[in-house]
């Protein structure tokens, strides 16, 4: 199993790390040549959506990315990587332009809305399909104010939908990767082994 990190900006080495604890081979993807690797799923860390979402844009890899994550392939967003993948964004600043986005997922996040996170927080969270308690760390979070009946919410916190699948999509408004717990990640390697009966390798 071979997992792409996106690694334009924000936390993607942290993600590194931990994929690396969990003896899962990685690389980064900073150009399009990267992006042609082989690979079993990708993770979009948290960092700036905006920012991200230029470089995306900027480096050809938007389209590619999109056209794989709608074939099949398995993806992981969190926080920046949420709003990245969401179809609509409530917070943008109406004077500008929307930034580029992935939009595979069917539902609206709100950025920068999370009421407590105005300040960043740490909680801990059920979180459906994992036993006992998840770590949580937001950080400037959103969260997903709409969503589709595809999209099925895996955890709540504050009354807030901070998780979410559709399929092979899987994004968490806090950051998993940031906390000691492997638990989330290893979720989301499942969708991957699950996936591969399913999708050659893209
Ligand atoms: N507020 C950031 C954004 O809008 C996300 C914060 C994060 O990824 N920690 O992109």
């Amino acid at each position: 199993m071979r997992i792409a990190v996106l690694a334009l900006q924000g936390a993607f080495l942290e993600h590194e790390m931990l994929l690396n604890k969990l003896g899962v081979d990685c690389f980064e993807v900073r150009q399009l040549k990267d992006w042609q690797q082989e690979k079993d799923g990708l993770i979009i860390p948290g960092g700036e959506s905006t920012t991200q979402g230029k470089l995306l844009r900027e480096l050809g890899l938007l389209d590619p990315i999109r056209e794989a994550i709608e074939g099949g392939l398995p993806v992981f967003g969190t926080c920046a990587g949420l709003i990245l993948l969401s179809q609509k964004v409530e917070g943008n600043s109406p004077a500008a332009p929307e930034p580029p986005r992935l939009g595979t997922m069917s539902m609206t996040a709100a950025r920068n809305a999370y009421g407590r996170q105005l300040g960043s927080f740490h909680t801990e969270a059920s979180f459906k399909g994992i036993e006992g308690n998840i770590p949580m760390t937001f950080i400037r979070a959103p969260y997903i104010a709409h969503a589709s009946e595809d999209v099925e919410i895996l955890a709540t916190v504050d009354g807030r939908s901070v998780a979410a699948r559709q399929n092979n999509q899987l994004v968490t408004s806090f950051h998993p990767e940031l906390d000691m717990d492997t638990r989330v990640h290893e979720y989301f390697l499942k969708i991957v082994k699950r996936s591969e009966e399913r999708f050659s390798r893209n």
